[in-house]
C-alpha cells in the first residue's frame, strides 16, 4: 500500500494562448489555492509559466478545470506540462514577470464591461455604483491606454491618478478580481466626467448631438429614433448616406429592432463587443436615416461603464458614431476633439482618463454561425495571428488605400494595427505613421524588410518607398490581389496553392489597367492569373466610381444595345456626354473591377444609378436580391491561356427581363445567382487544368453574404474545399496580412 505522500507529484507547465492582462494569476491562483496545492505561477515570454504540487488527482483536476473554466476573454491554445521533483513547498504564490523580455508579450485590446463589474456599477451597495470607470482584470481598457510595455500601471495613462487604500488592497490581493488590475479605479482615486450625465441625458432628449469620449476615441451620439437628430447629425458629420452605428443597453434592446440569431447574440455580448450587421425589424422604433436603404443596421451593446449608465437613463437607441468629420481619422485627444467636434456637438462629455492612441469600434457579420469581419479594430486588434508558412523575417506590410491597416510580423505572429481608414488626407497619413512608430517601439520590432501594394499613387506605398531609403530596407511589392489570395491562405493558416477568386473593387494590375474581378492560381510566394472578368471602361476614372450607370452605359454599348437615359435614371445631357467620352476613348479607365459590375448592375436593372458613397448601390443589389432566382447567363470565354467571364449576355438578358416587368428582386437575385454559378463553373474547369481543389474566396466583394453563400454551395457542391475569411476582413482591411505573408515567404525562399 502507497503511502500519501507518493502520491505527491509536482507538473511544470507552459501555457500559451491569451493569459497576460486578463486575470489569468488570481484566476490560478484561486483554483490552486481552492485545490489546496502549492506552487507558483507567473508570465513569461510566451505567456504564462506554473509549477504546481500536490496530489495526482488534485493536479489532474487543476489542469482539467483551468482550461474549462478560464474566465472570457482568456484562452490557452497551446498546453505543455511535465513532472519535476516535488520540493514540500506549502502555499501558492503569484510570483512577479521576469522583465526581459516583456516587450514580446502581447498588446491586449480594450475589453467590454464583464458581468461582475456591470452588477456593482447597478448595485447601489457596492462602493463602485454608478462609478463610469470601473473595471477589472477581466475588462476594461488595454490597448488605448498603454504608453509602455511592460503592461502595468505605470505604464498606462492610469499612471499619475494614485491608487486610493481600498483599490491598493484589491490591486494586491492575489485572490481579488482587481489582482494587478492597471486600470482599476473607483469614485476616490479615479478618473471623472466633466459633464454630468443627467446633463447628457436633457441633451439627447432635446434631439441635440453629443461627443462622447469613449475608450479609443469619441463618439457623436443622438437619438437614434429621431429622424431630425439623424439628418441634423449627418448634415454636420458630412455623412450623407452611409449607415450609422447604434448602441443599445443590453441583448434585449438589440432583440427589439432586429433578428439575431445565437451566434449573433454571442458576438454582441463577446468581450470584443462588436458592431454587429443585423437584419432590422420591419417594426424597429429606429430612425429611417439611420441606415437609408438598407435592410440591415449596425448594431452594438453598451461596452464602457459609461455606456450602461447613459444607456440605462436614456432607455432606448443611440446614434453611436466615430467622432470625426467625413474620412478623416476619428478623434482622441481632448483638445483636437474639442476643435474638431466642437462644430458639430451640441455639447461634449468628457473625462479625465488620456486615451494613449485612437481604435475604432470593430464591425462584423455572422455568416453560418461563424465570424466574418468587416473592420477588424476594437476587441480584436492587435492580438496577434498565428501565420504559418515560411519565413520568420520581421516584416512591415504597410496595406492598402481604402480601410487600412498595416501588419508587423513577429516569429510565427502577425500583429494587425487597429482600422486606420481611409489614406486619403492629411490626418490619417498622420496616424498611420504615427501608428507605426508607435507598434514598432512597444513591441521594439526594426523591420528587416517593407511590403506594400504595387500602386505608385497610394500613400502607404509613398511611405513604404521613402522608408526603404531612409533606413536601407529591401522592397517587396506585392499585387493587389496576389495580397487578397494571401490574406485569405493566412486568415485559414493556409500555405498551399489554391485557386484564388479575387472579386474586389480595385486594384493596381501589373499591366498597368484596374484589376478587380481577377481569378489567380497562387500561393504565398507568387500567383497567375488565369482568369479575369471582360474588361469595361470607367469613363470618366473616378466619377464612375460613384456613378454606375456610367459603367452601364460601356456595358451596353459592349453587349449591342442601346440604354435610354429615363430607364437609367440619368438626364439625356450626361448620357451623351459619357456616350460620346467612350467613343472616343477619352479618359476611360479599363477595368475588370467586380465591385463596379455590381454598380452597373444596380442601374441597368433600374435600382440605382448612382451611390452616394463607394459600394453603396453594391450593398442595395445585395439587399433586394431574392431567393432562388433562375441564373442570369454569363458566358466563359478563353483566349491566349486566358479565360474571361463574359458579362454580355447578362446585360442583354437583364434588360429584356427588366421590359417584360420583372422586378429588381428577381433581376439582382438572378445576377447574383449567376455569378456565383459561373464563377463555380469556371473554378471547375481550372481545376481540370491543374488539378487544385482549393478555393480562396477574397476581395471586398465577398463581404456580401449572399454572393457568398451562393458561390460556396456551388463549389462544395463539386467537391472544392472553400477557403473564407474568419480573422481579417476579406476587403482591403485585411490586405496588409496578405502582403506580409508574401514578403516572408519571398524572403524565405531567396
Ligand atoms: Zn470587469
Ligand atoms: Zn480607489
Ligand atoms: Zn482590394
Amino acid at each position: 500500500m502507497e503511502g500519501v505522500a507518493d502520491n505527491v507529484e509536482r507538473w511544470a507547465v507552459q501555457a500559451r494562448g491569451l493569459v497576460q492582462g486578463v486575470g489569468f494569476r488570481p484566476f490560478v491562483y484561486r483554483l490552486a489555492t481552492e485545490l489546496g496545492l502549492a506552487g507558483w505561477v507567473r508570465n513569461d515570454l510566451l505567456g504564462a509559466a506554473i509549477e504546481v504540487e500536490g496530489r495526482v488527482e488534485a493536479l489532474a483536476t487543476f489542469a482539467q478545470r483551468l482550461r474549462a473554466e478560464l474566465p472570457a476573454p482568456g484562452y490557452i491554445d497551446h498546453w505543455r506540462q511535465e513532472s519535476c521533483a516535488p520540493s514540500g513547498t506549502r502555499g501558492f504564490e503569484v510570483l512577479a514577470s521576469a522583465s526581459a523580455g516583456e516587450a514580446s508579450a502581447w498588446i491586449l485590446p480594450d475589453l467590454a464591461t464583464c458581468d461582475k463589474c456591470r452588477r456593482e456599477l447597478f448595485d447601489p451597495d457596492d462602493r463602485r455604483h454608478g462609478y463610469p470607470f470601473l473595471n477589472c482584470t477581466h475588462c476594461g481598457p488595454r490597448l488605448t491606454i498603454i504608453r509602455e510595455l511592460p503592461y502595468d500601471r505605470a505604464g498606462t495613462t492610469m499612471a499619475s491618478l494614485m491608487l486610493c487604500a481600498a483599490c491598493q488592497r484589491e490591486y494586491d490581493d492575489p485572490g481579488d478580481r482587481r489582482f494587478h488590475a492597471q486600470p482599476t479605479a473607483c469614485p476616490v482615486c479615479g478618473p471623472r466626467l466633466s459633464v454630468a450625465l443627467e446633463t447628457a441625458v436633457q441633451a439627447l432628449a432635446a434631439g441635440q448631438i453629443v461627443a462622447l469620449k469613449g475608450l479609443g476615441g469619441y463618439h457623436l451620439a443622438c437619438d437614434a429614433r429621431s429622424e431630425d437628430a439623424v439628418a441634423r447629425l449627418r448634415a454636420r458629420k458630412q455623412r450623407e448616406a452611409r449607415p450609422l452605428a447604434v448602441m443599445v443597453r443590453d441583448l434585449d434592446a438589440a432583440q427589439a429592432l432586429a433578428e439575431v440569431s445565437a451566434a449573433e447574440a454571442e458576438l454582441l455580448t463577446s468581450p470584443a463587443a462588436p458592431i454587429v450587421l443585423l437584419v432590422r425589424r420591419p417594426a424597429a422604433d429606429l430612425a429611417l436615416g439611420v441606415a437609408p436603404g438598407q435592410p440591415t443596421v449596425g448594431l452594438m451593446l453598451a461596452y464602457t461603464p459609461l455606456h450602461h449608465l447613459l444607456l440605462t437613463a436614456w432607455d432606448g437607441p443611440l446614434v453611436m458614431t466615430s467622432g470625426n468629420l467625413s474620412d478623416e481619422p476619428i478623434a482622441y485627444e481632448d483638445a483636437d476633439a474639442a476643435a474638431r467636434l466642437g462644430p458639430v456637438a451640441d455639447l461634449v462629455v468628457s473625462h479625465d482618463r488620456p486615451i494613449e492612441r485612437r481604435c475604432d469600434d470593430s464591425v462584423v457579420r455572422v455568416w453560418r454561425d461563424r465570424l466574418l469581419p468587416l473592420r477588424r479594430s476594437r476587441g480584436y486588434a492587435p492580438l496577434p495571428i498565428a501565420l504559418d508558412g515560411p519565413g520568420d523575417a520581421v516584416v512591415l506590410a504597410v496595406g492598402a488605400q481604402q480601410k487600412n491597416t498595416f501588419c508587423l510580423t513577429r516569429g510565427g505572429e502577425a500583429i494587425l494595427s487597429a482600422h486606420i481608414g481611409e489614406l486619403e488626407n492629411e490626418p490619417a497619413l498622420a496616424s498611420f505613421e504615427t501608428g507605426i512608430a508607435d507598434f514598432e517601439r512597444l513591441l521594439q520590432l526594426r523591420p528587416e524588410a517593407l511590403a506594400h501594394d504595387l500602386h505608385p499613387d497610394y500613400l502607404s506605398t509613398h511611405y513604404a518607398l521613402h522608408r526603404a531609403v531612409a533606413d536601407g530596407l529591401p522592397l517587396v511589392g506585392v499585387q493587389h490581389h496576389h495580397a487578397h489570395l494571401a490574406a485569405c491562405l493566412a486568415d485559414a493558416q493556409r500555405t498551399e496553392p489554391a485557386l484564388g477568386l479575387c472579386f474586389d473593387g480595385t486594384g493596381w494590375g501589373p499591366d498597368g489597367t484596374v484589376w478587380g474581378g481577377e481569378v489567380l492560381l497562387g500561393d504565398l510566394r507568387g500567383y497567375e492569373r488565369l482568369a479575369h472578368l471582360r474588361p469595361f471602361r470607367l469613363a470618366g476614372g473616378e466619377a464612375a466610381v460613384r456613378q454606375g450607370w456610367r459603367v452601364a452605359v460601356d456595358l451596353g454599348a459592349q453587349a449591342g444595345v442601346q440604354l435610354d437615359a429615363v430607364a437609367l435614371g440619368v438626364d439625356e445631357e450626361r448620357l451623351d456626354l459619357v456616350e460620346q467620352m467612350l467613343a472616343a476613348d477619352l479618359q476611360c479607365v479599363p477595368t475588370t473591377s467586380c465591385g463596379r459590375l455590381f454598380d452597373a448592375v444596380a442601374a441597368l436593372i433600374g435600382l440605382r444609378s448612382d451611390s452616394r458613397y463607394e459600394g453603396e448601390a453594391a450593398v442595395a443589389l445585395e439587399g433586394v436580391a431574392a431567393e432562388g432566382s433562375a441564373e442570369a447567363p454569363f458566358a466563359l470565354a478563353r483566349a491566349d491561356g486566358v479565360w474571361q467571364i463574359d458579362w454580355r449576355p447578362v446585360v442583354t438578358w437583364l434588360l429584356e427581363q427588366r421590359a417584360a416587368g420583372a422586378g429588381v428582386d428577381v433581376l439582382a437575385g438572378a445576377f447574383h445567382a449567376g455569378l456565383a454559378g459561373t464563377a463555380a463553373e469556371l473554378a471547375g474547369q481550372l481545376r481540370a487544368a491543374t488539378g487544385v481543389n482549393v478555393v480562396a474566396l477574397s476581395g471586398g466583394c465577398w463581404q456580401n453574404v449572399r454572393l457568398l453563400s451562393e458561390t460556396v454551395d456551388r463549389l462544395q457542391a463539386t467537391g472544392f474545399e472553400v477557403l473564407t475569411h474568419q480573422r481579417v476582413p476579406p476587403n482591403d482591411g485585411g490586405l496588409s496580412l496578405g502582403q506580409a505573408a508574401v514578403a516572408r515567404a519571398r524572403l524565405a525562399g531567396e
